[in-house]
């Protein structure tokens, strides 16, 4: 089906459930009242000449006209191009003419971003972009007053021209090891995902999900927004941006079911001083993806969050974006040790990344996917494309894996990110798994550092409990010795206050080790 479709069937279903709601604002949504301001906003855009292929840009933080956008630019197939919200002006005009938007949706203002003050510096050298419309802004007002009702007809004759193999989106990667890569993806591609991840986590139309992360990234708008409403559940929208306190405030306010997040939004929660006053006993389940889960973590989510089912997803937007998933029966050892097994109509085979031979069972080789979650291709990029998609289908993801006997897959951790140590092959992810257990640590990434005589070393970088008792090198060694392999042992140590992240909340560890490897 395509999106547009689903969403029909959503309000046939379920008119009067609640859709959206913007805790901020307090604005909510039934499936009938949003079903009818996303064909208002698409009449719009057809009434503004919006052609099927044409692209859209939204550079937003979370807010409803997001959801409205997302389902009305799929609505008249348009191409929506999700821009990071984080972007300055350099980033953004060079969006908006790698993609040749004609027409950008932004938000008004966030924190010390001016969005609209932004685009009119770049305006000028972005031929293409024809018109921009702010949310709460009078260019919002002025967009919707062009959806006259005689456009009904054109909008359904609109949607017998779609397929679902079209494109509708072009999303970019988070922009963890390098510059993002702008990923099209269709119909086909995003809403099958949505639908499986809600499927595994049984949602229903009981079901109400807050979803802090951002809405740019596929974690939002396709694990969040497509797996809500192909399943009637409710979207909840705790703030425009990460916030633990709003987020466990929403929770609390609307009964949510479930919460999704990178580790480090629910390390934030849980590690909250006011943590344990707020009432979680709506929660069920929910999402930790992005980034390698750390166990410890996982075990207070479901201790302490009362998130007795909650999944944990592996995936990149490559890949609409999951292609494996732990389900609510498995148990605690594969629900926190593992990110659960492969998707259903999704393939998955380990290989070995120099020859490219299938590796047996239980040992690490680069992760390959192949199936109906496989993007399109890197828009406008052919040669990139056809390093990371090969003849056969498949995807190359980059990550080393293990596919276990019973079929549950781990994450060994990124090959860029693995560091070799005169000769020794470390996966970071080991030697953090290890110090979460450190009482002075609260947040540890590890990174290779160039080091003279053994090519790279291990530095450790900590954000502890207590600024003003961090542990010392020391310490972390003592730790360390007689329990890790004494090449694995960090040899630097970096305290900080934050790590540098992307907006999807991932740690940069490029900049880690750009900064703290001299
Ligand atoms: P870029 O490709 O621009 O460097 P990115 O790879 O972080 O950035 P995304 O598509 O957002 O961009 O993230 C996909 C990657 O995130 C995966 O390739 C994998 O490395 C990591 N990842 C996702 N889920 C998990 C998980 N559950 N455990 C470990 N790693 C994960
Ligand atoms: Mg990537």
């Amino acid at each position: 089906d395509t999106i547009g479709a689903d969403l029909d069937r959503a309000v046939a279903l379920w008119p009067d459930r609640e859709a959206l709601v913007d805790v901020p604002s307090g604005r909510r949504w039934t499936y009938a009242r949003f079903a009818a301001d996303v064909d208002e906003l698409a009449c719009a855009l057809l009434a503004s000449g919006v052609a099927k292929g044409d692209r859209v840009g939204i550079w937003a933080v979370n807010c409803p006209e997001w959801v409205l956008v997302q389902y009305a630019t799929a609505r008249i197939g348009a191409i929506m191009v999700n821009i990071n919200p984080a972007y300055r002006t350099h980033e953004v005009e060079y969006v908006l003419n790698q993609a040749g938007i004609s027409l950008l949706f932004a938000s008004l203002r966030h924190k010390t971003s001016d969005y609209r003050e932004m685009v009119g510096q770049v305006r000028g050298r972005c031929p293409q972009l024809r018109e921009a419309v702010y949310f709460g802004d009078p260019s919002w007002d002025t967009l919707l007053g062009r959806a006259a009702p005689d456009r009904r007809e054109e909008l359904a004759a609109r949607g017998r021209e779609l397929s679902c193999d079209d494109p509708i989106n072009i999303q970019y990667t988070s922009g963890t090891t390098g510059f993002p890569k702008g990923a099209t993806l269709s119909h086909h591609n995003i809403l099958n995902n949505g639908y499986f991840v809600g499927e595994l986590i049984a949602y229903s139309e009981q079901d109400r999900v807050c979803i802090p992360v951002p809405f740019y990234h596929c974690f939002g708008m396709v694990m969040g927004n497509l797996a809500a409403t192909s399943h009637g559940a409710c979207m909840v929208i705790p703030a425009p941006s990460f916030d633990p306190k709003a987020t466990l405030e929403a929770v609390q306010q609307e009964r949510c079911t479930s919460l999704y997040g990178v580790p480090t939004m629910f390390i934030a929660e849980l590690n909250l001083p006011d943590f344990g006053t707020y009432d979680l006993s709506s929660l069920r389940t929910g999402i930790m993806a992005g980034s390698p889960c750390p166990v410890e973590v996982m075990k207070r989510v479901v201790a302490e969050m009362n998130m007795t089912e909650v999944s944990i997803c592996y995936g990149m937007t490559e890949t609409s974006p999951v292609s494996t998933q732990t389900r609510r029966d498995d148990d605690l050892e594969h629900r926190t040790g593992t990110v659960g097994r492969v998707l259903p109509h999704i393939e998955v085979k380990i290989v070995d990344p120099a020859t490219g031979v299938t590796r047996p069972r239980g040992t690490a080789g680069e992760l390959c996917t192949r199936g109906y979650s496989v993007m399109l291709g890197y828009w406008n990029e052919p040669e990139k494309t056809a390093e990371a998609v090969d003849a056969g289908r498949w995807m190359h993801t980059g990550d080393l894996a293990v596919m276990r006997e019973d079929g549950y897959v781990e994450i060994v951790g990124r090959i860029k990110d693995m560091i070799i140590r005169g000769g020794e092959n470390i996966y970071p992810r080991e030697i953090e798994e290890f110090l979460y257990g450190h009482p002075k640590i609260r947040d540890v990434q590890v990174v290779g550092v160039p080091h003279a005589t053994y090519g790279e070393e291990v530095l450790a970088c900590v954000i502890p409990h207590d600024p003003a008792a961090p542990p010392t090198l020391e310490e972390v060694r003592t730790y360390c010795e007689g329990r890790l392999a004494h090449y694995k042992i960090p040899s630097r140590l970096q305290v900080l206050e934050v790590f540098p992240m992307t907006v999807s909340g991932k740690v940069r560890k490029v900049e880690l080790r750009e900064t703290y490897g001299a």
